[in-house]
C-alpha cells in the first residue's frame, strides 16, 4: 500500500529541513578512518543521510567486494559521533538481518538486486513486519515495471517508507553516460505513484565528477525529491567507482551551485 506522500520518512526529512534531501558518502566503506573522516567532512554540508556499502555487488570477480558486517560498526560510530542517519545496501535477506541487528536508518536494494523479482521478494519476506526505510534504485535495465514491481513488493510486505532512486541503465553504446538517463521511466514511475519519492543518483548515471551537477540539477528541475551523491575523501584511491567519486569540499560547491525552486509537496 502506497503511504500518503506527508508521512513518508524521506518527503518528511526533506520538509522537516525545507530542501531537497541529500544522501552522500562513498561508495563503499573501506577502513574505519576513510568512513569517520568521509562523514567528518559531510557533517559541515547540508547531508541529511550518510550513505556507504559495505556489501558491493561488483560485476566481475577478483574486485573488492565490500568489508562486510564489520563495517557495520564503523556506520554505528557516524551516527553516534556525527548524529547523522546511516544507510547501507543489502541484497540479502541476511544482509537485512545483520543491518536491523546493527541499528542501520536506511536500507536500499541495487539496481543489480531490483532487476530479479525472486531476489526482491526474499529481502522483502526479509523486511516484513520492520519500519525501516528503504529506497530502490532501478534495474540496470530499462524495465519500468520491474522498478514498479519491486516497489510493489515492499508495500505488499506493509513497509512504507519507500523511495526510488534513478541511477541510470546499462549501455551497450559508447555515450557520454555511464548509464544512459532515460528520463521518461522515473517520470513514469511517478505517474504511477505521485507519492513515492523520487532521488537523483548522478553519480552513477554520469560515472564522472563533471555530470554530478548538471545531472543533480536535473532530477530537481524535475521536481525529484533529493540526490544520492558517491563523496571519497581521496576518490582516484578509492577502492570502487573511483572515476565518478568526489570529494566532500567539491559536495559542498554542487550544493551551493544547485538552483532549489522549492521543495515539492
Ligand atoms: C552503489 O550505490 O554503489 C551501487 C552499487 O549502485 P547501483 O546499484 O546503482 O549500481
Ligand atoms: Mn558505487
Amino acid at each position: 500500500m502506497e503511504l500518503k506522500k506527508e508521512h513518508n520518512y524521506f518527503h518528511q526529512l526533506s520538509k522537516l529541513r525545507r530542501k531537497p534531501l541529500v544522501i552522500a558518502g562513498p561508495c563503499s566503506a573501506e577502513t574505519r578512518e576513510q568512513v569517520l573522516e568521509t562523514a567528518r567532512q559531510l557533517k559541515e554540508m547540508q547531508v541529511d543521510i550518510f550513505r556507504a556499502g559495505v556489501w558491493k555487488p561488483r560485476s566481475k570477480p577478483g574486485s573488492f567486494e565490500g568489508v562486510g558486517t564489520e563495517g557495520m560498526k564503523w556506520l554505528q560510530e557516524v551516527r553516534q559521533q556525527y548524529g547523522l542517519p546511516v544507510a547501507t545496501e543489502v541484497a540479502r535477506p541476511h544482509h537485512v538481518e545483520i543491518a536491523l541487528k546493527h541499528n542501520i536508518d536506511v536500507l536500499w536494494i541495487g539496481a543489480r538486486t531490483t532487476v530479479n523479482p525472486f531476489d526482491v521478494q526474499e529481502l522483502a519476506e526479509a523486511l516484513r513486519g520492520t519500519q525501516v526505510p528503504v529506497m530502490v534504485k532501478n534495474p540496470v535495465n530499462p524495465d519500468l515495471q520491474l522498478w514498479a514491481g519491486a516497489i510493489e513488493r515492499l508495500w505488499a510486505v506493509g513497509v512504507q517508507d519507500v523511495a526510488a532512486i534513478h541511477r541510470g541503465f546499462s549501455t551497450y553504446e559508447p555515450a557520454v553516460y555511464r548509464n544512459l538517463p532515460l528520463w521518461q521511466i522515473p517520470i513514469q514511475l511517478r505517474g504511477l505513484y505521485p507519492s513515492l519519492p523520487v532521488l537523483v543518483d548522478p553519480s552513477h548515471i554520469g560515472g564522472k565528477p563533471d555530470l554530478v551537477l548538471p545531472l543533480s540539477q536535473k532530477g530537481l528541475d524535475l521536481d525529484f525529491e533529493g540526490v544520492m551523491i558517491e563523496t571519497h575523501p581521496n576518490p582516484a584511491e578509492a577502492l570502487s567507482d573511483a572515476a565518478q567519486q568526489i570529494t566532500p569540499a567539491a559536495l559542498g560547491e554542487i550544493l551551493a551551485h544547485l538552483q532549489v525552486r522549492s521543495v515539492p509537496d
